[in-house]
């Protein structure tokens, strides 16, 4: 009786062996094999993990398309949300020119390597920032409609265009006269600025400020009349495109032109982006924004921007492209 009862128990310990032998062996076999036949899965150990929607998808987009794991784990780390997205609706491409560069937009990356081969000595971020700033095309095609009129850091250019009947809501009058206006915060800052400047000897008085896009319609056609349009387009803004029209700018005037270029252009360089002011066209810088040198054209934009674009020494053009847009 006790021999068949161990008998029982022997072979039931061994059918259990068997039945746990055999469904290990299987598991084991059934993951090698499948490593064996499906090379592209789940993101493996080497792929870092990136906070987005649909990582799992994006990553074996990318391994699909052929991008090797260096590759990207550069998108996956340096690349922005939205050029991430563009670029797995496209076929491969080489993006490790790019990866390090803030403001690249990948919807430029055909006009980026146009321009490189147009421009072999550029260095690739100056290239990118250019393409942006459409300086690939001629001055006032390719233009956008302005969204945002009533920001202080609105940029206007000419690639970048005011509707016709945009007017600031808080026009205010410079100290100076009534005849000129500016928008509230602009208005006061200079105001301020120009008692500064009469502290410190440097004398200077607005005679342009606020311009309605029919008033720029009025200024440029004239300009037009006399020099033709190349020549008109080199110092007078189409309408739309003046600064005038947003409230602003503000040029200004001393005793001449040739006393605000001597004495007070350096100072007013140092100074007035301490009132939030920049001079907005500067002589080197003509290729960029399209307009001979300027020194009477003062661009409110705030304290901070003002100090920034000051210290980084760069025309207001690259700084909104580097550091007031989203990519
Ligand atoms: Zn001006």
């Amino acid at each position: 009786m006790c021999d068949v009862m161990n008998k029982k128990l022997f072979f039931g310990l061994v059918g259990i062996f068997v039945i746990v032998y055999t469904l290990l062996y299987t598991t084991y076999y059934y993951k090698n094999n499948k490593q064996d036949t499906s090379p592209v899965n789940e993101p493996t150990e080497d792929i870092i993990y990136r906070e987005i929607d649909d990582y799992e998808d994006i990553v074996s987009t990318l391994q699909y398309k052929n991008y090797s794991t260096t590759e990207i784990n550069n998108i996956l780390g340096k690349l922005s949300d939205t050029n991430i997205k563009k670029l797995i609706e496209l076929p491969y491409q080489d993006i490790k020119d790019y990866v390090d560069i803030t403001n690249f937009n990948i919807d430029n990356i055909k006009r980026y390597e146009s321009y490189k081969t147009l421009n072999p000595d550029l260095e690739i971020k100056n290239v990118v920032t250019k393409v942006n700033l459409n300086l690939d095309k001629e001055f006032y095609s390719n233009h956008e409609d302005i969204t945002n009129p009533e920001e202080i850091t609105v940029l206007v250019n000419k690639f970048h265009k005011l509707s016709s009947d945009y007017e600031p809501s808080d026009l205010t009058s410079l100290s100076y006269s009534s005849a000129y206006k500016m928008r509230k915060p602009a208005a006061e800052s200079f105001d301020k600025l120009q008692a500064y400047a009469i502290t410190q000897g440097v004398s200077f008085y607005p005679y342009s400020a606020y311009r309605s896009y029919k008033t720029q319609d009025i200024i440029y056609n004239r300009y037009v009349k006399i020099d033709g349009v190349n020549k008109a387009d080199t110092y007078s803004a189409r309408p739309g495109y003046s600064e005038h029209q947003t409230g602003l700018a503000v040029d200004i005037r001393s005793t001449g032109y040739n006393e605000l270029i001597s004495k007070h252009y350096s100072w007013l360089k140092d100074n007035s982006y301490k009132y939030g002011f920049i001079i907005r066209y500067t002589k080197d810088n003509e290729n960029i924004t399209g307009y001979q040198e300027e020194p009477w054209h003062l661009r409110y934009i705030g304290i901070d921007h003002a100090t920034k674009v000051h210290d980084l020494n760069i025309t207001y053009d690259e700084y909104y492209d580097l550091y007031l847009t989203e990519y």
